[in-house]
């Protein structure tokens, strides 16, 4: 038989999405995978009940059907802060997934370099290699997760076409401040470098953190290529919507790369969603208030029975350390908390460039009671392991 492709050969399947799958098997409350438990918003489903009877049953325009690029251009000029264009400056993508590979593929050519931050989301890894870029990792350093400037000078000195910036942070809850956002954009501009940013949490931040969002900063605009997606903001992370926000002739090259990918999203599902995108602000002061509860509700919980972790400033995850239990292998930890306690987690070495076997990722985007039921399992932890 001939060869697979060479390029698949270093990655592994997702660790994120086996878990889930390892939870299903043992019966374990799933706290791997980041997705909630509860109802998407009930004014997106009854829109998506009668969208069924309407003539929404074929392609939309490969780049985002016009009334949902319309709806996602409004809410979206004022929260950056400028007028987006959403014949121009949008592609709609299935889920950020699909934007940040189409975005890695907009911009970079086999052998290219592109910085990325660690502890990453893994996904990135995989973009790299699928369009050819080779990653140049840049530690987040514990406990604030902050970033040596010096060392980021250092990666952007080999020149890279790109840096990916994932604000709030997956899986380590950073938010970015101000100042760490400027000494970004002031090395972008000097060594003439894209960004492209994950902002797929941009309204999961906890008081008193706030989101900048990286194309906002002075003469970012140009060189940003913003993904985010509807999946956390409204709880739809099956219906996968996703998309990109960039300058025009940046959109112009990814609507290309997006329409010989997938040809576009699902059409039903962007015309159910534009009611969401059409919500007021009240809708995300409420979404930050309900994420706050479950965040206080779970670190609480944690720190009764007493094993340290992580405060996210943004993002649902939360970093545990299991260096207590004495395990050479996280994965092997995370296999027998689900089996033995009932709990799903994320290793957390699927996330750091660097050997790091100590910590696990798990996330609280779930109903008060599933959350409780978790930190129930999680009280007999020493019993167990
Ligand atoms: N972002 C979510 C996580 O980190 C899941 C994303 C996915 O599996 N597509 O768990």
């Amino acid at each position: 038989m001939p060869e697979l492709s060479k390029r698949t050969e270093t990655f592994t399947d997702s660790v994120i999405r086996r878990m889930t799958r390892i939870s299903l098997q043992y019966g374990a409350v799933n706290l791997s995978q980041g997705f909630p438990d509860f109802e998407p918003p009930r004014e997106i489903l009854e829109r998506l009940a009668q969208v069924s009877g309407e003539d929404f049953h074929q392609y939309s325009i490969t780049w985002g059907a016009q009334n949902f690029r319309e709806a996602l251009a409004e809410k979206q000029s004022r929260r950056m802060g400028r007028t987006i264009d959403p014949n121009r400056e949008i592609v709609v993508t299935c889920g950020s997934t699909e934007a940040m590979m189409a975005a890695m593929m907009t911009v970079a050519n086999p052998g290219d370099r592109v910085i990325v931050f660690s502890p990453f989301y893994e996904n990135y890894g995989a973009d790299a290699v699928l369009s050819g870029a080779e990653p140049v990792y840049v530690p987040l350093v514990p406990p604030e997760f902050s970033f040596d400037p010096d060392r980021l000078e250092d990666a952007f000195r080999q020149r890279p076409k790109a840096l990916i910036l994932c604000n709030p942070s997956n899986p380590c809850g950073k938010v970015f401040t101000r100042e760490e956002l400027m000494l970004i954009a002031d090395l972008a501009e000097k060594y003439d470098t894209f960004v492209i940013t994950d902002e797929v949490y941009e309204h999961i931040v906890y008081e008193p953190n706030e989101h900048i969002y990286f194309a906002s900063l002075p003469g970012m605009w140009e060189r940003t290529i913003s993904c985010s997606s509807l999946s956390k903001t409204y709880s739809i992370t099956g219906w996968r919507l996703g998309y990109i926000i960039a300058p025009a002739d940046i959109v112009d090259t990814a609507k290309k790369v997006h329409d010989f990918l997938t040809v576009g999203a699902a059409a039903p599902l962007q015309e159910a969603a534009v009611t969401g995108l059409r919500f007021g602000d009240e809708y995300y002061r409420d979404l930050r208030r309900r994420y706050t509860e479950k965040r206080n509700l779970f670190l609480k919980g944690l720190d009764d029975i007493g094993i340290a972790h992580t405060v996210p400033q943004g993002a649902y995850y939360v970093l545990l350390d299991i260096s207590e239990f004495g395990y050479d292998s996280d994965l092997e930890f995370c296999e027998a908390l689900a089996r033995d306690v009932g709990v799903g987690a994320v290793p957390g070495s699927s996330f750091f460039r660097e050997p790091v076997n100590h910590l696990i990722r798990l996330h609280f985007a779930k109903k008060e009671d599933t959350l409780c039921e978790a930190l129930n399992r999680l009280e007999n932890i020493r019993k167990m392991l």
